[in-house]
């Protein structure tokens, strides 16, 4: 029976889990090299000012998770619809992209010609497998939609052609497709089972007064509270098995390595990364599998100014672009800055390494800021502050073969029996703060 649990990583996952182990009453030590709690889910404080890793929501489908997360708060953050925008040639479109967008926002020549190519793309089908973003982005939408919007949006964000990518990197793209919204566009629904994209962007969010990070802050205490421990500084390097099935976790803290351990080890650490800490090395094979798991790192500018409601959504997705999305912060909470001010954030997703990634915010301001004072959003004189947030490992990146070496991954990570690799980057799979939720709870109930 498990008595005592390490979990590696403090972010929505690692907490999660370690929140509800903690009811159970199991020891919890979580051991997080950041020096806060949240990791892709954190709020930055800096003076009077707070920005996440570009602005989060809460949102689920789900009761249970959503009750959890509420009783999180005295007075709970309250719900609003969120509104998403693709901003394309200065018009608010519709996010995601949908019939309504194409044939009435778009302009009439060019939701012509997306209807012709659609239709075109329905008697002549590209691939049908659809295993890759170009052949379902064809298909579903057809050449001209492909061609003028999905290939520059999904090539600028993943730095990865899409005929190298896989269809999965679209979110729920087993039924988004023109047919699809222009059957939600007459019916309101695309079909009975789970929600497609649309419908889960119209979920009511939420988000804290103090911050997105609030939720993890809060659940940290709670494991606390119940004498488990928040390791923060601790940046693990090493999991090895013991006999009996326990294992033992290094650690490094301020300069001292330090052991710890358990019955069980819980990973929420990108998966190349646990591979290349644990011992034995695996196989040459499954490691050559981790480094082929890649992830697209992001940097967040933020732009502290006077100026208010500066767009018509709360964020807005955009083409050709220094970044792919901007929001501002006043949206999201009004605490974020002091009563006049205001922070606009833009995302820019990146290769780990490249030259922006290792931008200073001066240079990555001096790199957005033409464009966006041609679209009107904000102008260098309108700056009084830069904010920078960096996040190496923001998104999995589902290459067309990214299947193959993940499940070489599972199968070897199979031989520890007290050992499991969980969460966004732990599983490699997109999933949103509720699933991550979930999964963790899932996990920690049927743990013996
Ligand atoms: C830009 C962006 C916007 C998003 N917006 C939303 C949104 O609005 N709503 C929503 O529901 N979801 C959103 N998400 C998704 C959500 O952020 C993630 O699904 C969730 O935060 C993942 O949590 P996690 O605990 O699985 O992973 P992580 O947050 O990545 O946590 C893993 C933790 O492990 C730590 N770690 C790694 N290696 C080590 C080590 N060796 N030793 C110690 N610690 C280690 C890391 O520092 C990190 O804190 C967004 C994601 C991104 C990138």
């Amino acid at each position: 029976m498990v008595k005592h649990i390490t979990i590696l990583g403090a972010g929505i996952t690692g907490l999660s889990a370690g929140w509800r182990l903690s009811v159970k009453g199991i020891k919890v030590d979580i051991f997080e090299e950041d020096t806060s709690v949240g990791g892709l889910a954190k709020t930055i404080h800096e003076g009077d000012c707070f920005i996440d890793i570009g602005p989060h929501s809460f949102f689920s489908d789900d009761k249970e998770i959503i009750n959890a997360v509420l009783g999180l708060f005295k007075k709970g953050p309250q719900p609003k619809i969120r509104k998403v925008k693709f901003y394309y040639n200065g018009r608010y479109l519709d996010y995601p992209l949908t019939a309504r967008s194409v044939l009435f926002q778009m302009g009439a020549c060019s939701g012509l010609r997306a209807a012709c190519s659609f239709l075109k793309a329905r008697f002549f089908p590209f691939d049908r497998r659809e295993e890759t973003v170009e052949s379902w982005a064809i298909n579903n939408f057809g050449w001209h939609l492909y061609r003028s919007f999905f290939k520059p949006y999904t090539e600028q964000f993943w730095k990865t052609p899409c005929s190298e990518l896989s269809s999965m990197a679209i979110p729920t793209h087993t039924r988004m497709s023109f047919i699809n919204t222009l059957k939600l566009l007459l019916r309101q629904k695309v079909d009975k089972k789970g929600e497609s994209l649309i419908e889960r962007e119209m979920l009511p969010v939420y988000y804290p007064d103090a911050g997105f990070g609030e939720i993890s802050e809060n659940i940290a205490r709670i494991i606390e509270r119940n004498k488990g421990a928040v390791h923060l500084g601790c940046k693990v390097t090493g999991i090895s098995e013991l006999s009996g099935g326990r294992m033992r976790i290094t650690y490094n803290h301020e300069g001292q390595q330090k052991e710890m351990e358990s019955d069980y080890i819980i990973s929420t650490a990108p998966l190349h990364i646990l591979l290349k800490i644990l011992a034995p090395s695996a196989a040459p094979d499954v490691l050559l599998s981790a480094g082929r798991l890649e992830y697209r790192s992001l940097v967040v500018l933020g732009m502290l100014t006077n100026k208010q409601n500066i767009l018509n959504c709360d964020y807005a997705y955009l083409l050709d672009r220094p970044f792919n999305r901007i929001s501002e912060m006043n949206g999201f909470s009004r605490y974020s800055s002091s009563d006049k001010e205001n922070i606009v954030c833009v995302e820019i997703p990146c290769l780990i390494d490249s030259s922006t990634w290792k931008a200073n915010k001066e240079d990555l301001f001096d790199i957005c800021i033409d464009s966006l004072s041609k679209d009107g959003f904000i102008r260098r004189n309108d700056v009084k502050k830069l904010f920078l947030v960096k996040a190496p490992h923001a998104y999995p990146v589902y290459r067309k073969d990214y299947a193959v070496h993940l499940a070489r991954i599972k199968g070897y990570l199979k031989n520890y029996k007290s050992l499991i690799s969980l969460g966004r980057c732990g599983e490699f799979r997109y999933m949103d703060i509720d699933e991550c939720m979930k999964r963790a709870f899932r996990f920690a109930d049927n743990l013996e």
